[in-house]
This record gives structure tokens, C-alpha cells and sequence, in this order.
């Protein structure tokens, strides 16, 4: 569609904002700074906050320690000093006839307040109010310059007040007056085709005074449930929100279901010779999940599973064994991981595993080039190679399997949906199966995975010591180099971590390599030392990790191309350098390498420079609790969604209001609903759920195909 062509307004929704009357290509480019660019966009701008002026109060009638709003006109205002001059503090003094109060602001542009709070101003403020030697006063309070008569402002005053988001030059008064126009002018045009029946069952409000409500709440609404977003409006848009997505998520694993794939009923002769020859047995939830996913691979419809365990619990094994099947069945199993190490790992744990029984593996990099790699292509293309394992590599184009059965994607979270689909794609409907150690808490589980079934390891292979984490000072360093002498005389050994941002990479990388070397020369002078970064050629990372993992080096200095996978059970402890750097579902990656063997071991945290409160909580919850799952709900609480370990790349389209922490409730019944109605109308080809296929179209916008597809 071209979006400049007047027809299009047939759809008024698309409107450019700078159409709507009073918004212009002035304001429009403001607009835009706030991702606002049509009518629609606009209508979904809804208030950060609301303010009661049902009742406007005397200023002699404020309560401190309470969150106020008040009206009242500068007396006086100006720059006042403190702490012998070193303090600079904008102050208004405001008054009303019943009392004085003192607005404050400690930081901001002088020049701008000046000019903006002048004596004989008349405004509305908020904020909490707090007691100061015998006087009442906000600080940074939100502000509203009033002009005119309020006695006659229905639009500001007399009602619960809609408070935006403000940007420069974007001010309440002049936001209030045009979302006005949008919410009237538009708001009649939206239209969310859930089903009647599901609009009774679940005490839905029409989709249009949804909005008309949570933009300017009608005299009777609570403010309170309004500033929790919990009004009856606020939760028919989120509900809206989630039924699409997930009305998506049931198509899709619906979809899949419908498909053919090829049913592997093989005997498991050889997956048991293995089983036969390991030195370990599976745990009950290894067995269970690999049973889950037998059954799976025996139905002619593509297997779609996610198997989720915290990082240790043995996914690796089961995944192998399900290959083992396929192979059986003489076809192919591909295996990705997202590092090379990792790759490598594998590679030699794999080979180890499955060639005594006659089964042949292939490694696929980006690092082995030229005539090496076109024969593994053709290797691959004849069928030579039954399980390949790879990076990125195993999904370019010039690679063709002979007959792929089975696609295993492991920390499936470094991958982006479009990777998935790739490897999916390069056989005629594979079986799937993503292993994630990132241990997704349920509600998010039911958003991104909304469409995979899920297996869970639940339990550690036996004989596990837990790790104790501890978070030390910089200070403490020489005593966290004690722990590492003590335990490396004992036989263990060490991993030193350091953190490698991307904006810093040379740097730290300088650091790390200096670390290692200061370590060798001035620490540990009687210690091998080795240093394994990102940067290095696959053949010296290949033999780095050989030689930590044959104890020929003790202590490994690393960027964080150790975070995931890496199996050293004889390494008992990690130092993280700069911990307060890294988030906490990386943190408990990077743990997740020690405490794989027999032995007590200690996870150090080094907080180098004095860290944020934030930093501080959250080092904090790595000390209290080893569970993958607590830290994920905590990690996802601290860094909301968004930024929550690979969901960014998911590729489901993204909430404007809803929010999956605080809306898990309407989130349950927006999913139940949506996948009963795929159960009773899988097509969507009941009459009366036309308008419901097509609004579900434009919400997903070409994603639906990709973003599921596991
Ligand atoms: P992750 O789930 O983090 O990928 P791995 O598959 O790397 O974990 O397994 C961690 C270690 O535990 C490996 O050394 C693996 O061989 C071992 N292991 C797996 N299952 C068992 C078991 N049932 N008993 C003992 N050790 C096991
Ligand atoms: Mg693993």
C-alpha cells in the first residue's frame, strides 16, 4: 500500500497526524520523537498518569507525605542558595488565598525555569508533599501553566485530568487539547472484531470507548484503578493486545499441526547401545522430556518442542539420543549452537558419543573454508553425514541435506526467530526442537514459546554440589585470589571472567589480555594460565579449551564466549570481573559453568567501581538463590520485557500497553480464549470471524508465518 495516496485515508486510522486539526508539521515532528506518526499511533498514546480535579483544594488543605494537586499563582520566584553557596535551587513560591507553598527544583536549565514560572503565573502543580522548616513544598513537581478562566476549563479542570508523556516543546495542555480532537474525530473508527460470546464471557467494554475512557475517564471512574492501569478501558485494550497475539500463536501451532512430517518409529536400538555405554544414567526428567519427545517424533506432524532446563540439568544428551532416532530412520540431524566453543564442545562430546556406534559427525563453521568445506557440503548433500553440527553455518544457502529430520537449535535464545525458520527450511518439515537453559518465567513462556511445546529438566543429575556466590568489593580482591590458589592446589580450575561490550570491545579485550598476563607474571607465577577471547582464530580457541579441558591449563582468563554450554566439571571456581556490567540471566549463565562436577564451588562477583543501587540489587539476588527461574522473574522485573535476554529478536510484534508482568491475569484468559476459539473454528472461516482473520493479518503484519515457527 502506498501510504501517500488519498485513499488510503478510506482507512482515517492511517491518517498522518499532522493532518488532525491543530497539529501541523510542526508539532507532527514532535510527535514523531514520541513514535507517534498516524491518528492510530495517536489514539494508542495513552496517559502515563491521571490527576483528580474533580474537587480542586485549598493549599492550606494539602496533606505532606501525600501525592497532591494543587492550584494557586507565583508570588515570588527565583534562584535560592544553599550549603554556603554550593547549592543552586529554583523555588516558586505559590499561593492561593489559604496558604503559601514552595516549589523546588534542584536540577533543570535556570534560564527556562525563569522564564517559565514568572510572578503573577497561575498554576496547577502535583507532587508529594513534604514538610521543611515550618513550610510545604514539592519538589520537581508536574506543572501546568493555566491561562483563562478555570471556572469555565472543562478540558483541564473538573474532572480526572489525563497527564502525558511531555517532550520539548510538547506540553500537557497543548497534548490534552489534540489527543481531545484524535479521541473524538477518531476513535469511532477503531474496531477489534473479538466474538460477541467472548466479549460477555469475559466483561468486555466496547473497543472505541475503551479509549474515549482511559484518555478522559468519565466523572465516575476510580483513580486509583485508572493510575494502575486497571480500568475497565485500560483492560479491554491489553486484553485486545494479547488476544491477537496469541489468536496468532494458536493459528500457528494449529498450522503445524495440520502438517505433514515424517513419523520416525524406530526401534532405538541405537540410542540404547548409548544409553549402554554412558557412565551416567538419565534423570527421571531426562527420561520423561525424552519420552515427551519420542512420542512427539512418532506422530506424522512435525514435532515443535522447546525443552527448557537450567543450565547443567543435561540437555545435551537428549537431544543426541532424539537424533539417534532420526538417524535410525536414515535420516539426518542438524544441530546449532550459537558460539563456536560451544560448537566445538559439542563436536568432540558428540563424536565421542555416537562413532563407536558407526554414526558420522560433521563440524560446520564459518572458520573452515575453501576445498575442507565443499566436501563437507557434499558430504552432507549425499548422506555421508548423519548428524552435523554447526554455527550459524549449517543455515547458508549452498548447504542442502540429503534428508534432514530432525533440527536441534541450542540456547535457542541467541537465535532469532528468522534463523529458526531457515534451519526448518532446509528440510521438507523437520521435526524442531530448541533447547533453552534460559528458564523463561511462564508468562513469558506463553507469549514467545506461545506456540511450542515445552518439556522441562526440572532436576540436576545426582551428585551436584550447589554453588555459593559471593559478591566481593574491589577491595576484596586479594582475598578472592586466595580462594582461586587454594582451589587450583587442590586440583581444580579456574575461570576469570571479563565482560566484552560490544562499544568497548578493543578495550576490554586489551584488559582481559592484560589480566592474563599480570595473572602469569605477577599473581600466580606457579599457575598455567590461559587466555580464550572472541577474537582469536578457531583453531587457537579450539586448542585453548583442549587444554583446559585435559587440566593443562588451570586458570582460563575469558571474555564471555564461555557464557554458554561450555562443560568443565573439574572447575570449581569463576571470578567475574566488573560483574555489575552484566545483566542477571547472563550472570547465571556464566555460574552455570562451574558446580558441573563433584565439587563445592564459589562463584565471585567482582564489583569493580562503586556500584548503582540497581547494580547492587541485583548482585544481591545472585547471592541469595541458584534458581534459574527466580533470577529470570527478577532479571525480567528489573529490565522489563524488552530488554529481557533475546526477546527484542523474538519477532512478535510488541505491546503498546499491555505488559506481560503486571497483565498476566487478563493475559491467561486472553490466551485461554483465543486458543478454544482455534479449537472450534481452526480456519477462521466461520462468517462471523472474517472481520477477527483480517484484523489479525494487519496486527501481525507477515510475522505470523515466521514468528512461530520455534
Ligand atoms: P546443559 O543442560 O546445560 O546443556 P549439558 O548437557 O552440557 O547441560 O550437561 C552437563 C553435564 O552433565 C555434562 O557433562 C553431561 O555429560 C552431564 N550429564 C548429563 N546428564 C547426566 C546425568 N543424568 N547424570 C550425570 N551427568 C549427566
Ligand atoms: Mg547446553
Amino acid at each position: 500500500m502506498n501510504r501517500s495516496q488519498p485513499q488510503h485515508f478510506r482507512n482515517r486510522l492511517l491518517t498522518p497526524i499532522q493532518y488532525v486539526k491543530g497539529v501541523g508539521p510542526r508539532l507532527a515532528k514532535l510527535f514523531e520523537k514520541k513514535g507517534i506518526q498516524t491518528v492510530e499511533d495517536g489514539l494508542y498514546f495513552l496517559p502515563r498518569c491521571y490527576e483528580d480535579r474533580r474537587h480542586l483544594q485549598k493549599i492550606s488543605e494539602l496533606k505532606a507525605g501525600k501525592k497532591e494537586t494543587g492550584f494557586g499563582e507565583i508570588l515570588l520566584s527565583g534562584t535560592a542558595f544553599y550549603q554556603n553557596r554550593k547549592r543552586r535551587v529554583f523555588e516558586a513560591v505559590v499561593g492561593d488565598g489559604s496558604g503559601t507553598l514552595t516549589l523546588k527544583w534542584f536540577h533543570g536549565n535556570e534560564h527556562y525555569l525563569k522564564e517559565r514560572f514568572k510572578k503573577g503565573r497561575r498554576l496547577i502543580f502535583s507532587g508529594e508533599v513534604r514538610w521543611f522548616n515550618y513550610q510545604k513544598e514539592i519538589h520537581h513537581p508536574d506543572v501546568e501553566i493555566v491561562e483563562g478562566e478555570i471556572e469555565e476549563d472543562y478540558l483541564n479542570f473538573k474532572r480526572i485530568v489525563p497527564i502525558y508523556s511531555e517532550t520539548e516543546g510538547l506540553y500537557q495542555r497543548t497534548l490534552r487539547r489534540l489527543m481531545k480532537t484524535i479521541v473524538d474525530g477518531y476513535s469511532d473508527e477503531l474496531s477489534s472484531p473479538i466474538p460477541e460470546e467472548i466479549v460477555e464471557r469475559q466483561d468486555l467494554i466496547d473497543f472505541s470507548e475503551a479509549f474515549r475512557r482511559v484518555h478522559f475517564p468519565p466523572e465516575g471512574e476510580s483513580l486509583e484503578k485508572l493510575n494502575l492501569q486497571r480500568s475497565d478501558g485500560h483492560r479491554r485494550i491489553i486484553f485486545d493486545e494479547f488476544f491477537f497475539l496469541e489468536l496468532g500463536l494458536a493459528l500457528k501451532k494449529k498450522g503445524v499441526a495440520l502438517e505433514t512430517g515424517i513419523s520416525f518409529r524406530a526401534e532405538g536400538a541405537l540410542s540404547q547401545k548409548l544409553l549402554n555405554q554412558l557412565s551416567f544414567r538419565l534423570t527421571r526428567a531426562q527420561e520423561k522430556a525424552l519420552a515427551e519427545i519420542i512420542e512427539d517424533m512418532e506422530k506424522p506432524h512435525p514435532m515443535n518442542r522447546l525443552i527448557q532446563g537450567d543450565v547443567g540439568s543435561g540437555k545435551t544428551i537428549v537431544a543426541v539420543l532424539a537424533g539417534l532416532r532420526v538417524v535410525e530412520c536414515g535420516c539426518q540431524a542438524a544441530i546449532m549452537a550459537p558460539t563456536e566453543v560451544l560448537t566445538e564442545q559439542h563436536y568432540l562430546n558428540i563424536r565421542r558419543w555416537v562413532e563407536p556406534l558407526g554414526v558420522r559427525v560433521a563440524l560446520l563453521t564459518s572458520n573452515i573454508k575453501g576445498s575442507e568445506r565443499e566436501e563437507i557440503y557434499d558430504r552432507i548433500r549425499r548422506g555421508e553425514v548423519q548428524i552435523v553440527i554447526g554455527t550459524h553455518a549449517v543455515i547458508q544457502e549452498q548447504v542442502e541435506f540429503y534428508r534432514l529430520g530432525l533440527a536441534i537449535i541450542d540456547e535457542q535464545h541467541k537465535f532469532g526467530v528468522v534463523q529458526r525458520g531457515l534451519l526448518k527450511k532446509k528440510g521438507g518439515n523437520p521435526d524442531v526442537l530448541v533447547m533453552t537453559a534460559t528458564p523463561i518465567p511462564r508468562t513469558l513462556a506463553m507469549t514467545i514459546y506461545g506456540d511450542l511445546d515445552i518439556s522441562l529438566i526440572d532436576e540436576m543429575p545426582p551428585g551436584r554440589m550447589p554453588v555459593e556466590t559471593r559478591v566481593f568489593p574491589e577491595s576484596a580482591r586479594n582475598r578472592a585470589y586466595g580462594i582461586v590458589e587454594e582451589e587450583v592446589k587442590k586440583g581444580r580450575q579456574v575461570f576469570i571472567v571479563y565482560p566484552l561490550v560490544e562499544e568497548s570491545e578493543k578495550l576490554d579485550l586489551r584488559d582481559a589480555t592484560r589480566m592474563a598476563e599480570h595473572l602469569k607474571k605477577d599473581v600466580f607465577p606457579a599457575f598455567r594460565i590461559g587466555l580464550l577471547h572472541g577474537r582469536m582464530k578457531s583453531d587457537e580457541k579450539e586448542a585453548i579449551m583442549m587444554a583446559f579441558k585435559e587440566g593443562k591449563i588451570q586458570i582460563l582468563v575469558a571474555t564471555t564466549v564461555i557464557e554458554v554450554g561450555i562443560d568443565i566439571p573439574n572447575a570449581s571456581v569463576m571470578v567475574v570481573e566488573h560483574a555489575e556490567r552484566f545483566g542477571l540471566s547472563q550472570l547465571h549463565q556464566l555460574r552455570g559453568r562451574i558446580g558441573r562436577g563433584r565439587y563445592p564451588s564459589t562463584c565471585i562477583l567482582l564489583a569493580q567501581y562503586r556500584s548503582s543501587e540497581e547494580a547492587k540489587v541485583r548482585l544481591q539476588a545472585m547471592e541469595r538463590t541458584n534458581d534459574g527461574f527466580k533470577i529470570a522473574e527478577q532479571d525480567l522485573e528489573l529490565r522489563g520485557p524488552g530488554d529481557f535476554f533475546g526477546i527484542r529478536q523474538s519477532g512478535l510484534p510488541d505491546f503498546r500497553v499491555a505488559h506481560i508482568l503486571r497483565d498476566t491475569p487478563i493475559l491467561i484468559e486472553a490466551r485461554k480464549e483465543a486458543f478454544r476459539l482455534v479449537q472450534e473454528d481452526p480456519d477462521l472461516v466461520e462468517l462471523s470471524h472474517l472481520a477477527l482473520k483480517e484484523a489479525l493479518m494487519r496486527r501481525w503484519k507477515g510475522r505470523l508465518e515466521l514468528a512461530a515457527i520455534g
